[in-house]
């Protein structure tokens, strides 16, 4: 039995005072809960320490949004695993269509970021998913294949009892244009195979692979009956206490 996760992505939006803010009204809204569910929250970079402080005794984890693949030296602007963990850290976002595309992150990159993290022992929540283009043309398997191939390249089957994977339509992602359950269910089917055949039957069915692209209070519930789709990682939904806590609860 898998445990769902859901996993707020919240890019570039809100200063320290919003995120601590939206933690700490968070952490009220899910106090009465068990850990049924693992709620994660990516803030930005400079809130991750106040946010980690705002919970440290609730059930929400923190995420980082991004990562550089070395430990440290002379990479301007940039943030280290070691440093994200020592902010209070047990998740990164890795591969984000947004950095393969805006920031022109490649399979290989993406792969040494992987190794980053789970070196510091961050669990990284590994981002995949196909353009309308690559869809239209047929070509969604062939791609995801491509990019777990990419990224997971030289993964043992210990290495991936961290990770997390994330299947997210580059179409789907901020458009409110979801994936049906049906056709998320198809390329979650088609990872969680791929993943059987590398790392063999006990990786595969307990490693939680995660739909992302406009999830919503109204889609999480056909999204989540479907078997191999075990949570969400959302990106605008998760900007709003309402909607974030409507998806947890879905
Ligand atoms: C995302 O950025 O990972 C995402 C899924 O965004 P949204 O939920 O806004 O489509």
């Amino acid at each position: 039995m898998r445990k769902p996760v859901i996993a707020g992505n919240w890019k570039m939006h809100k200063t320290i005072g919003e995120s601590v803010d939206f933690a700490l009204r968070l952490n009220k809204e899910l106090a009465e809960r068990s850990a049924d569910t693992d709620v994660i929250i990516a803030p930005p970079f400079i809130a991750l320490r106040p946010v980690a402080e705002a919970i440290s005794s609730s059930v929400i984890h923190l995420a980082a949004q991004n990562l550089h693949d070395k430990t440290e030296g002379a990479f301007t602007g940039e943030v280290s695993a070691r440093m994200l963990a020592d902010a209070g850290c047990e998740y990164v976002i890795v591969g984000h269509s947004e950095r393969r595309i805006l920031f022109g992150e490649k399979d290989d990159f993406i792969c040494r970021k992987l190794r980053a993290a789970l070196s510091a022992g961050l669990r990284p929540i590994f981002c995949i998913g196909e353009t309308s283009e690559e869809r239209d043309a047929g070509k969604t398997l062939a791609v995801l294949g491509r990019q777990l191939k990419g990224g997971l390249n030289n993964f043992t089957a210990h290495d991936m009892g961290r990770v997390v994977i994330a299947y997210e339509p580059v179409w789907a992602i901020g458009t409110g244009k979801t994936a049906t359950p049906e056709a998320a269910q198809e390329a979650h089917r088609f990872v969680r195979t791929a993943m059987e055949r590398a790392f063999g039957k006990d990786i595969s069915s307990v490693l939680p692979i995660i739909y992302g692209g406009s999830v919503n209070p109204g889609n999480i519930g056909d999204l989540m009956a479907e078997p191999d789709i075990d949570g969400a990682l959302v990106g605008g939904a998760s900007l709003d206490i309402e909607s974030f806590t409507g998806i947890i609860r879905f």
